[in-house]
């Protein structure tokens, strides 16, 4: 493939229990459904592998109670598990959950045995409905279970983690961007280039989305807080709907929206803003867009590549020089391009190398 970023998606495989939620997940992250409308969602009786046009090779398997995946005769679990990436697995935290831990216990070692690069996430789901209290009991209780089980066995080495998650707030997106950072080699050096970009630029926050996805695969290392991520997250939704209702010809809207305040908030994009984000086209890479927040702060958003763009908030009076913002954002694209293009020489020379 030419394209250096879609060489190396990570790839994600969900695993877990019948009505667990993996079907939901799947919809509101990658599919920009309402949580609520999860309700009505066929149960699934089959693997669904389900590629997904973004930065992250999104796998769902799907593997509905009744069948059994550790068949040999039916499932080759080199092909399941060969790949490089996350397994994540879904428990229902509102249901009883021995049978799941029963499950991820089997999955762990089936997986391990294949692949021993595989990075094991447990989403501990639906804790909407938990207390506080309730909560943090159930994943200490989870935790404990589920490294006893793997110690009795002389596994305690495979390295779980463990994220509470539920689709009705932004913690699944949290979650996922947690995930996914893990899976990236390049991280360090993308925050480094994010910190470089906001010291020279006067940027309180920036972060590096999956636009299709709303997940962001880094940061500055400035601490995240829950509301400058929704805000910047939000953003991305604003932009992709006005591009949607308005097209490429409207350069200026004024809106009136409940999250950004009142009307003295502003939406500015450019003529090519995000209306290719949904798709596969380049276009996407040149979108800009600006929103004036009624408390003295300014959300832009700059196109990346297909798959990225980078949200970064900061104060109007340091929005004030856009032209050094503007150029200190091209080097910093450049610099992106780079990364990838690296990763993706040394990847075909290892290619090149096996072929020998
Ligand atoms: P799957 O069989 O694992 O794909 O499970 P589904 O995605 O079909 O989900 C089963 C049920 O769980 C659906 O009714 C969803 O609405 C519900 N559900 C999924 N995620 C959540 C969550 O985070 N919180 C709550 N309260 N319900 C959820």
């Amino acid at each position: 493939s030419e394209d250096p970023v879609q060489d190396h998606r990570p790839r994600l495989l969900i695993m877990g229990l019948r009505r667990s939620g993996k079907s939901s997940i799947q919809k509101v992250v990658f599919h920009k459904m309402a949580a609520n409308e999860t309700l009505f969602l066929e149960s699934t009786n089959k693997i669904i592998k389900e590629n997904i046009t973004s930065f992250i090779d999104f796998q769902v398997w799907d593997f509905p109670g009744q069948i059994d995946y550790f068949d040999t005769a039916t499932y080759d679990s080199d092909v399941i598990f060969g790949e490089y990436g996350a397994l994540i697995f879904v428990i229902d935290a509102q249901d009883d959950y021995i049978e799941a831990l029963n499950r991820l216990h089997q999955t762990v070692l089936r997986a391990h045995e294949r692949n021993k690069n595989l990075t094991f996430e447990v989403f501990i789901h639906k804790v909407d409905a938990l207390s506080d209290e309730f909560k943090i009991d159930t994943q200490r209780d989870i935790q404990q279970r589920t490294t006893d089980e793997l110690a009795d066995v002389g596994l305690e080495s495979i390295p779980l983690s463990f994220y509470l998650t539920s689709i009705y707030d932004h913690s699944i997106f949290e979650a996922f961007s947690k995930v996914i950072q893990k899976l990236i080699p390049q991280l360090p050096t993308l925050e480094n280039l994010l910190n470089i970009l906001c010291a020279n630029s006067g940027i309180e926050k920036a972060f590096l989305f999956d636009v299709n996805s709303k997940i962001y695969i880094a940061t500055d290392s400035s601490p995240v807080d829950m509301q400058t991520y929704e805000i910047c997250s939000d953003m991305i939704d604003v932009i992709i709907d006005i591009s949607e209702i308005y097209g490429r010809t409207t350069s200026f809207y004024q809106i009136n929206d409940e999250i950004y305040g009142d009307d003295q908030t502003q939406v500015e994009t450019n003529g090519k803003a995000g209306g290719d984000y949904g798709t596969t086209t380049d276009t996407a890479n040149d979108a800009a867009s600006l929103i004036k927040l009624n408390n003295g702060m300014v959300l832009c958003l700059r196109g990346v590549n297909r798959f990225l763009a980078l949200v970064c908030l900061l104060r109007s009076d340091n929005f004030e020089k856009h032209g050094l913002i503007d150029y200190n954002f091209q080097c910093f694209k450049q610099a992106i391009a780079d990364v990838f293009e690296l990763k993706r020489r040394s990847a075909e020379r290892l290619r090149h190398e096996r072929m020998r």
